[in-house]
């Protein structure tokens, strides 16, 4: 039976190639950001803790030198720091305060009896079903009350919503885990140690809840196998990601960042976009010119408007144009549905001019009216329904 953790189902959400180099192709690569460096000394020192706790309290020191030991021994080059205006040294520290803090929260250490440090779980997802699970859960506790709790350590510098932890799919997976492997653990909590902020968030599944995490994770399996393309998803998460070489998005990036400077000029790719770019900034400069000159245009327009009305012309000269003002009376008809679209119909029926518009259509009623087809008291009749603007054409004609 194939087994999923979270997390593996969680890239395939985020991005379905990079799953299928770490998950199908195993394309292993060894980076790893400092974020997730400091959260595993955290884990360690977390997990020290609790071992040496069936025997003794460990004392604050100790447990910060184990810590800064750990670092030590363990601290690469490669260790990746998006944060360019950080250092090691700044998350070691930093490190230091989540121990210290949580050190003092829970000291001493008499909070329930440890059932499971980092302890590795395999379960199937459902009684009979072909999903496979997996993961490994911080700590497990037995508390006073007969109660199984699944402690979770975060130490990411983002706060969840308690509606976060609610939806959380990593520790209700771990509690199906946990119910399956101890059928005794008849009472579950899920419990965060969000050690950024020295909080500690709680959560608690329904039967239903867990079936219909059941069902959606089932869905996400299926979907998995059913995945052919494996697309890449450019997201935030790229920063992290360690593919950038075998990612159709990123690869080129890396080509161009690895070439010289005075080099980049003539690789193909570069010149491309260059050339691309140039031309499309011409064309939004362009564009914003042809905008300005429009608006020039439709005040001229008016001006050219008012003066052919105040001056009585319909053609106004120019030194080597001309422009041609006609206006034209447009019709509109009351909006269909209306009372007064209605009232208007009954009055051309009562005219007997209906016919001649049959549809009323605004075109064929300005027809009828500027060509004054009708009685005048028909006109008058008609007139209060309808409204009349005058519409301009301004057109200009260059001297030749
Ligand atoms: S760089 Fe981004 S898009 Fe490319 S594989 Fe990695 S996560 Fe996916």
């Amino acid at each position: 039976m194939p087994e999923y953790s979270i997390s593996q189902l969680g890239t395939f959400e985020e991005c379905a190639l990079q799953y299928r180099l770490i998950y199908v192709d195993r394309i292993k690569r060894y980076e790893e950001g400092v974020e997730a460096f400091l959260g595993q000394r955290f884990h360690e020192a977390m997990e020290w803790l609790y071992q040496e706790r069936a025997f003794r309290v460990v004392p604050l020191e100790e447990l910060l030198a184990y810590y800064e030991k750990a670092w030590a021994e363990k601290w690469h080059d490669e260790v990746k720091i998006n944060r360019k205006e950080r250092t090691g040294d700044d998350y070691k520290l930093m490190g230091r305060r989540f121990i210290e803090d949580y050190y003092k929260r829970h000291h001493p250490f008499d909070e329930g009896r440890v059932l499971g440090l980092e302890r590795y779980i395999r379960f199937p997802l459902a009684e009979g079903t072909r999903y496979g699970c997996k993961g490994i859960i911080d700590r497990i506790m037995l508390a006073p009350d007969g109660a199984f709790e699944i402690h979770d350590y975060k130490t990411g510098s983002k706060l969840p919503e308690q509606a976060d932890v609610d939806e959380d799919r990593q520790l209700a997976l771990y509690q199906i885990g946990v119910q399956t492997l101890w059928p005794e653990a008849k009472e579950v909590r899920l419990i965060w140690h969000l050690v950024a902020f020295d909080l500690e968030m709680r959560s608690r599944r329904t039967p239903e809840a867990l079936e219909g995490l059941r069902k959606d994770i089932a869905g996400l399996i299926d979907r998995i196998e059913a995945e052919r393309e494996f697309a890449p998803h450019e997201s935030a998460l790229c920063n992290w990601c360690p593919y950038w070489d075998l990612c159709p998005v990123k690869k080129h990036l890396v080509k161009v960042e690895g070439l010289p400077r005075d080099q980049w000029k003539d690789e193909p790719g570069v010149a491309i976009v260059d050339a691309y770019a140039e031309r499309w900034r011409k064309k939004r400069g362009l564009e914003a010119e042809v905008k300005a000159v429009e608006g020039e245009l439709d005040e001229i327009r008016d001006a050219a408007i008012s003066f052919a009305e105040k001056e009585g012309v319909q053609v106004i000269g120019g030194t080597d144009a001309r422009l041609r003002v006609t206006g034209k009376d447009r019709i509109t008809a009351p909006s269909k549905g209306s009372e007064e679209r209605e009232a208007l119909e009954r009055e051309l029926r009562a005219a007997g001019v209906w016919e001649e518009v049959a549809t009323l259509d605004a075109s064929a009623l300005e027809k009828a009216v500027a060509d004054g087809r009708w009685a005048p008291d028909v006109l008058e009749r008609i007139k209060a329904y309808i409204t009349i603007e005058k519409r301009y054409a301004v057109t200009l004609k260059e001297e030749s």
